[in-house]
């Protein structure tokens, strides 16, 4: 059929809206008609020379939407279904089975390279050429994606379809970190560093277990204003501290350092300020692929303290999406003040908005018009 998308055709280009031949779903797929997609920082991974997904490429991974046909064998879905589309996963290695999708042995290849693990190619320009068009499962920078219906996840009838996308990833593996791995509770304390989407659906999760301590640490004031609104019962401008200052502001904050942190800015030093901060045993979970080496002092860890790796909040999608829902009707997550909507075709003033910082959280709406 015949779909409009956002296309990446090289590296440094930028984005153009391109009609796209994108097949009908095979056996175990859905089409979806896409409402509304988040566009997340790792959206641009592959503007990176020699990045695995290569260029054209349809990018987009936080996608909502319905369902607008289905292929064979699939059950629990029907055209018309409303639904979240999530990262791919096998289902069936050791890590899917035990619960942890976001490990599963073949995440890269499904995600990351941008093209279906199935070799036949599913989305072609109008000159017959291939377009990668299976990014993180899904591909949904366009009017319609296809995915497997293993990683769609149905959402009720009565919230703002839209803006759902980014519960898939960015809402997702913040507050699924807070929730499932760093597992803060009401008497807990930590400090989430880095106030974008990630770091600020981090406040929201924390705050919303009651957790006495909530710090946020980030260099701009109006972010930091923001987690303070969301829940953030402190806030740290990390604008000009060192390593060893960043980290005695937030021991003295929380009393006697944090029981758990979350980085999400990718930045060495602040991994370093984060453990630095922590209370003994405490531990750091780390979100981002990090820009360079952690140098740590020899008995940075000494006292039982860990730092350990995240993807996607480790959540189960079909699990916490609909709980995130729930939060968010209750008022305890209130996802959508991150967000700002533009039409598709403005696709290259929100990855321009989302550098400068104006724009936290950008979804695209296809077919919508300034
Ligand atoms: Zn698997
Ligand atoms: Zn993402």
């Amino acid at each position: 059929m015949r779909i409009q998308a956002a296309v990446l055709r090289e590296r440094g280009a930028a984005f153009k809206i391109e009609n796209v031949e994108l097949a009908e779903p095979g056996p175990g797929e859905v089409l979806v008609e896409i409402a509304g997609t988040g566009f997340c920082h790792t959206d641009l991974l592959p503007r990176t020379d020699g990045f695995m997904a290569e260029p054209p490429l349809i990018l987009g991974h936080e996608g909502a939407g319905v369902v607008a046909s289905i292929g064979t064998g699939v059950t629990g879905l029907a055209v018309g279904s409303k639904v979240v589309l999530s990262f791919d996963h096998c289902g069936a290695c050791p890590a899917c089975i035990d619960g942890h999708p976001a490990y599963c042995r073949s995440f890269w290849r499904r995600n990351m390279v941008g093209r279906s693990h199935i070799a036949e190619d599913r989305a072609h320009d109008i000159t017959g050429r291939s377009i990668g068009a299976r990014w993180f499962g899904q591909s949904s920078f366009a009017t319609h994606a296809l995915a497997e219906a293993r990683t769609v996840v149905p959402v009720p009838d009565d919230v703002p379809l839209e803006i759902l996308g980014p519960l898939a990833c960015g809402v997702l593996t913040g507050a699924g970190s807070v929730f499932r791995v760093l597992r803060v509770t009401g008497a807990a304390s930590t400090a989430i560093y880095g106030a974008g989407t990630v770091g600020l659906s981090a406040v929201m999760a924390a705050a919303s277990t009651g957790a006495e301590y909530v710090i946020a640490v980030d260099r701009h004031r109006s972010r930091l204003d923001l987690a303070l609104e969301l829940g953030a019962t402190h806030v740290v401008d990390s604008t000009g501290l060192s390593v060893a200052e960043i980290a005695n502001v937030v021991k003295a904050i929380s009393k006697n350092g944090t029981d758990t942190a979350l980085d999400t800015t990718g930045a060495p030093s602040v991994v370093a300020a984060a453990v630095a901060a922590l209370r003994p045993q405490g531990t750091v979970g780390l979100v981002s692929a990090l820009a360079g080496t952690i140098e740590l002092p020899g008995d940075a860890l000494a006292t039982g303290k860990t730092v350990t790796g995240i993807l996607e909040g480790d959540a189960v999608p079909h699990e916490l999406i609909p709980e995130l829902i729930d939060l968010w009707r209750q008022g305890r997550l209130p996802f959508d003040r991150l967000i700002r909507t533009y039409p598709m075709s403005d696709i290259n003033q929100a990855e321009a908005d989302m550098a400068s910082g104006d724009t936290i959280k950008a979804v695209l709406i296809p077919g919508a018009t300034t």
